[in-house]
């Protein structure tokens, strides 16, 4: 059985087929190039729940059981912010540096800097049948960076249970405590039951 990640990130593709290897072996996972899906999946949603689904029914939509993942940070002194928009947080052309700064300048004076990482998986079938799941992973924002491996936040984000930012664990550390880790094998589960 095949199912299709709403991705044309090769990492992400590679992640949830290993996860899913380990639970449903039989599951190969495809990405939007190997569906030959060109076009651009506009996240318009007001939640990763929603961005998710968006995802995962357009290629739904194509007859193939769909997955989408949308993820972000969530600073409780900030609303919740950046949330949905941590990717632009720093405006549609921000990268990561611009970000992080903007980041550090909003929680600056603040003391309480707790946030979590947040990623939501969702999945859409062809016949109309839905689901999302979510993984959390609560962690510390630092006042300067920490570490040199990790993309986005990771830098800044510190997580108490091993001591260390983000940006301080391997892929296979991070892979084991983090959100999308954690939604990917929710993901997993959670599909199982239904096949
Ligand atoms: P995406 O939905 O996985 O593309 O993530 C959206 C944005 O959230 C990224 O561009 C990062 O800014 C932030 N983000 C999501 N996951 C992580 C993570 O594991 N580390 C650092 N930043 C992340």
């Amino acid at each position: 059985m095949e199912i299709v990640l709403a991705s044309r990130n090769n990492k992400k593709i590679a992640e949830l087929q290993a996860l899913m290897s380990e639970i449903l072996p039989e599951i190969k996972v495809l990405s939007l190039d190997d569906i030959g899906f060109c076009g651009d999946i506009i996240e318009d949603g007001e939640s990763f729940e929603e961005n998710a689904m968006i995802k995962a029914k357009a290629v739904a939509e194509r007859g193939y059981i769909g997955v989408g993942d949308d993820s972000g940070l969530s600073v409780n002194a900030l609303g919740g912010a950046p949330g949905i928009y941590s990717a632009r947080y720093a405006g549609e052309h921000g990268d990561d540096e611009a970000n992080n700064q903007k980041l550090l300048s909003e929680l600056e004076g603040k003391s309480d800097r707790s946030g979590a990482f947040v990623s939501v998986v969702a999945c859409a079938m062809p016949d109309g049948e839905c689901f999302s799941v979510r993984g959390e992973c609560p962690g510390i924002i630092l006042t300067e960076y920490k570490g040199n491996g990790g993309f986005g936040y990771d830098p800044l984000f510190y997580y108490e249970a091993l001591g260390k930012t983000f940006a301080e664990l391997s892929m296979a550390e991070k892979n084991e405590i983090s959100h999308r880790g954690r939604a990917m094998r929710a993901f997993a589960y959670e599909f199982a039951k239904r096949i």
